[in-house]
């Protein structure tokens, strides 16, 4: 391509290589021991060095080379001066060679809103559940997610020396997802995935109303996305407010990208201008496949214990 490409390539191009640096922080927190848990509004809403790292990574990098974006990061820090070695300058060539869809070669930075979540699966990270952890980089333009990148840090950790460690996945709509082989569940198995640690009465009713052969209890809203595309489940079905719009800008993105859906409970899209509440207040139901099916079967007093929320 000649000349300088669309701004949503550039971001993109810059987001896979920050998503990168920021999986290599989550590993070496890891690795030093020194986790540095914080309880943010409970045990079960945790903060680790790594969550604070990675986000100033992110945040830090993207900034400075796009000035004009909105950029949301989940965790609340204090304004401070980020070290010179988080920062992140690359951009990836693969990417930055592919053509722009039509509908994004206008937009400009002003109009983007970058959601992170530098490592979503924080209570499994703590746990030593490795491959539930993803750092999430969602971008949004006119309330919608247009473009996202998921890293997995530990991708392959179990198979051990060997193999590489870590990959990054990322798409845009119209134009695909890359980084994965798309498989999906066969058509006659339903298998629902959930939360695992933050379950209630609620959540499992709509699991159950589902009718599922089998449900998937696991960490992260990046990696329950990531077995809708791989073939090991159907359906992500969390029927709690609890997720937030960091949690599923980039998946989303990424399910859409190959054709899946992802809504509240009500079979409604979610916004992502830079003013939305944070709280996905109406819980989280995607599918790569079939999603009206999962609709139909939310109970009404499902919806209407999200209602109260
Ligand atoms: P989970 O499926 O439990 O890993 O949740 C997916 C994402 O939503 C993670 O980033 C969680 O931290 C977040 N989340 C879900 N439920 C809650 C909750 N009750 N409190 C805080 N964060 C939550
Ligand atoms: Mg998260
Ligand atoms: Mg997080």
């Amino acid at each position: 391509m000649s000349g300088n490409p669309p701004v949503v390539m550039r971001l993109v191009a810059s987001a896979y290589k920050v998503a990168e640096k920021a999986g290599a922080i989550v590993r070496k927190v890891l690795h030093s021991g020194e986790l540095g848990i914080v309880e943010k509004t409970g045990a079960n809403d945790l903060q680790t060095m790594a969550d604070r790292l990675a986000q100033q990574s992110i945040c830090e990098s993207l900034s400075r080379h796009f000035p004009k974006i909105t950029i949301i990061g989940e965790e609340d820090l204090p304004p401070e001066k980020v070290q010179e070695d988080l920062i992140e300058t690359g951009q990836a060539e693969e990417i930055l060679q592919r053509s722009c869809p039509d509908e994004f070669k206008e937009v400009k930075e002003e109009e983007l809103v970058v959601w992170v979540d530098p490592l979503d699966g924080t209570k499994e990270y703590t746990e030593g559940l490795l491959d539930n952890v993803t750092v999430l980089i969602g971008i949004a333009y006119g309330g919608r997610a247009i473009a996202g990148v998921i890293n997995q840090p530990f991708y392959n950790y179990q198979l051990g020396a060997e193999a590489t460690l870590g990959r990054t996945i990322w798409g845009i709509l119209g134009l695909g997802a890359f980084g994965f082989k798309l498989q999906e569940v066969p058509e006659d198995r339903r298998i629902v995935t959930t939360t695992r640690s933050h379950s209630n009465k609620v959540v499992t009713d709509c699991v159950n109303a589902m009718e599922p052969h089998d449900v998937i209890r696991v960490g992260g809203a990046g990696n329950k996305i990531i077995q809708l595309i791989e073939g090991k489940a159907s359906a992500y079905v969390f029927a709690s407010p609890g997720c937030k719009k960091w949690d599923t800008c980039a998946p989303e993105v990424i399910l859409h990208a190959v054709g899946g859906k992802l809504t509240d409970m009500y079979g409604k899209p979610y916004c992502y201008h830079a003013d939305v509440k944070h709280m996905n207040s109406a819980g989280v139901l995607a599918a790569l496949r079939n999603h009206e099916y999962y609709v139909s079967r939310v109970p009404p007093s499902v919806l209407q214990a999200l209602k109260n929320d």
